[in-house]
């Protein structure tokens, strides 16, 4: 049974007031705030058994380490892979990215292609182009249409046998906009070619099942799931985990290290090398219990009613633009019209709204629609309809000091 007042009472900064008025924290598609499970299970790790895992026969060291791999094993649970020895730990989406595009640099030729979609983060266009850069691969893109959608007759078109990767997010994060990934992953096996799946704005709404999907790589961040920072998940089929080569030497990663040649770990330890952030992953593994908890039937219907909700608020007032209104999760990205989202966005902060402003590292959308910027309110399962309304009035004030 859902109940907002308990599930708020789970997350301790909710109290907080800003400039003297009580949060209302709407940029979770930034960071989603901590529940108080999780903040216990980084205590515990500190106060009771922090210790560096893998190596020691210490009983520390054994009790860090079976809570990492339980957590390893939640982390697979929830996201369906074959084997807990295909999800890396990583330190976040960026970090999985990077350890997909740097090990495909042996692995492409000149004038292979690789597609990328318009509506992705800098996290998943910069490491495509250095890839490129080294390797003479060409960057192809997927343009958008004005609600925010991909251009999927153009994808077909774009998809040919030089294409051997493809690189798509879930979820947008500037926009909120959910694209039909099983058909980006279908139309690219026919082709032969790999997908990567920028999962970090999908994972706080949708509980991805990634052999069903049959993606190659699936990659997230904590953080956006009621998790720490500095943590995340790269998944990928454990024959492509295989081919890619290491990203990084050093501990961990070894199986037998000499002068003349050193042998690497299977998986996961290949891509694990150097200590990991052990309480994060243990965290992690409790912010995956947490949402199941609370079930994701029930998170998105709390977060959809509240788009609805905003959406027609916010749609009242003169001269405000919400951009991407096509199929999507809980974000409302808009501009007042003559306004610079930076003021609106400072203006909101004094009025105890936290939003996020600027491109959301996310230029290319910036740019087709010919602005610096949007205002990004992003709700989640915590908000309220009140919170809405604080949010819808604060736009109105700021609209008023500012015209
Ligand atoms: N991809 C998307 C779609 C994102 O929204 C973000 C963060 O906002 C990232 C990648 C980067 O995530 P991180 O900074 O946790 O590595």
């Amino acid at each position: 049974m859902f109940s907002i007042d308990k599930i708020r009472a789970d997350f301790p900064i909710l109290n907080r007031e800003i400039h003297g008025k009580k949060l209302v924290y709407l940029d979770n598609g930034a960071t989603s705030q901590t529940p108080q499970v999780v903040i216990d299970a980084i205590v515990d790790y500190y106060s009771n058994y922090n210790a560096n895992i893998h190596r020691g026969v210490h009983t520390l060291s054994q009790e860090a380490t079976d809570k990492y791999e339980e957590a390893r094993i939640k982390i697979q649970k929830h996201f369906n892979a074959k084997h807990s020895y295909e999800i890396i730990l990583t330190s976040g989406t960026t970090h999985s990215i990077n350890i997909v595009a740097s090990g495909f640099v042996s692995l492409l030729k000149e004038g292979d292609e690789i597609i990328v979609s318009s509506l992705e983060h800098h996290s998943n266009i910069v490491p495509w182009q250095m890839l490129c850069e080294k390797t003479g691969a060409v960057l192809k893109v997927i343009p958008m249409d004005e609600d925010g959608s991909l251009r999927m007759d153009i994808y077909h078109e774009l998809l040919n046998s030089k294409t051997k990767l493809v690189f798509c997010n879930h979820v947008s994060n500037a926009l909120g906009t959910i694209n039909p990934i099983e058909e980006i992953v279908h139309a690219a096996h026919k082709f032969g070619a790999y997908v990567l799946i920028d999962g970090a704005q999908a994972v706080p709404h949708i509980k991805p099942d990634v052999q069903d999907l049959d993606v190659d790589f699936y990659v997230a961040s904590a953080h956006k799931m009621c998790g720490p920072t500095g943590v995340g998940l790269l998944y990928g089929k454990e024959e492509l985990l295989n081919m890619l080569p290491p990203y990084q030497g050093g501990g961990e990663m070894i199986e037998t290290v000499t002068f003349e040649k050193t042998t690497y770990a299977g998986l996961p330890h290949k891509f694990e090398a150097g200590t990991p952030n052990i309480c994060g992953g243990i965290a992690f593994g409790v912010a995956v219990d947490y949402m199941n908890s609370i079930g994701f039937d029930a998170i998105t219907k709390q977060e959809n009613e509240l788009l609805a909700y905003g959406t027609q608020e916010l749609e009242k007032i003169e001269g405000l633009k919400i951009y991407g209104t096509t199929n999507k999760t809980s974000v409302i990205s808009f501009n007042l019209e003559g306004i610079h989202p930076y003021d609106v966005g400072s203006i909101l902060d004094k009025l105890g709204v936290a939003v996020r402003t600027g491109h959301h590292c996310a230029q290319p959308i910036m740019n087709f629609y010919c602005i610096p910027g949007t205002v990004r309110a992003s709700f989640t399962f915590y908000n309220t309809k009140e919170e809405v309304d604080v949010l819808v009035n604060a736009v109105k004030k700021a609209k008023m000091m500012l015209s």
